[in-house]
């Protein structure tokens, strides 16, 4: 490629990372194109996470062995079926192939396990022992801000989540387009949502989560669910997120 064209093509892609500056892309890395010698690094890992907390911490709101199946079995199983998911589209993709039956499972595979450990991963961390209470500081002025206060926000997120269909969770997340936080509830994991949402706070109402407690009392759930919440890793999500936002 000549210099002009390389600049013009430059230009270009700058333009683009500027225009993309909402999905959190840094547009002096982006510009700054890597040399062309170097190979980028491999992909992190998908792991199953530790709990960080004993299973039985979170008692008597959420109970012992729902956190070891729902922690050791279920989501262990998205990260299996993200992982072999994987390898088999590094198969597809090797074979030059493009099967489209194939490669139709496979990326319904992918959105849901990668979303399911996605969510999960977030969920645990969204609880601590000995939570519950209110939000303060930056995190607390966005809810008022976005939900009119904590009691909304709570009301809001509570409905969305029991009224989910079948499987799924209630999610709040901040939307760095706009910058601002919103209520969804998605559908199993990865089912109406808004590309680019961050999740800040999730609640799994799969019945795996409740079911040997709270048997088809999703609501009693929910509503218990606000006694583990841990308002600080809330805020250092929010934190995180906000850099995201053009
Ligand atoms: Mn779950």
């Amino acid at each position: 490629m000549d210099e002009i064209n390389r600049r013009q093509m430059l230009g270009t892609l700058g333009g683009l990372a500027v225009a993309g500056g909402w999905i959190g892309l840094d547009t002096s890395e982006t510009v700054a194109a890597p040399p062309e010698d170097e190979e980028p690094g491999k992909p992190k890992e998908y792991i199953l996470p530790a709990l960080p907390y004993d299973y039985d911490a979170l008692e008597p709101h959420i109970d012992a062995k729902t956190m070891m199946l729902h922690h050791d079995k279920h989501h262990a199983g998205y990260v299996k079926g993200l992982n072999e998911t994987l390898a088999e589209l590094a198969i597809v993709s090797k074979s030059g192939s493009a099967d489209v039956g194939k490669v139709r499972s496979l990326t319904d595979e992918l959105a849901f396990n990668g979303s399911g450990h996605v969510l999960h991963t977030v969920f645990w961390s969204n609880m601590a022992k000995n939570g519950g209470g209110a939000p303060s500081g930056t995190l607390a002025r966005f809810i008022d801000r976005d939900f009119g206060d904590l009691m909304r926000m709570k009301a809001q997120l509570s409905a969305a989540a029991k009224k989910v269909q079948g499987s799924g969770w209630g999610v709040l997340a901040w939307e760095p387009l706009s910058g601002r936080m919103l209520v969804f509830g998605a559908e199993k994991h990865q089912n109406w949502t808004m590309w680019g949402s961050v999740p800040l706070l999730v609640l799994d109402v799969w019945e795996h989560a409740y079911y040997l407690k709270y048997q088809s009392d999703r609501g009693g759930y929910v509503n218990a669910f606000w006694n583990v919440v841990n308002w600080d890793n809330v805020a250092e999500r929010l934190e995180a997120a906000r850099k995201l936002t053009a």
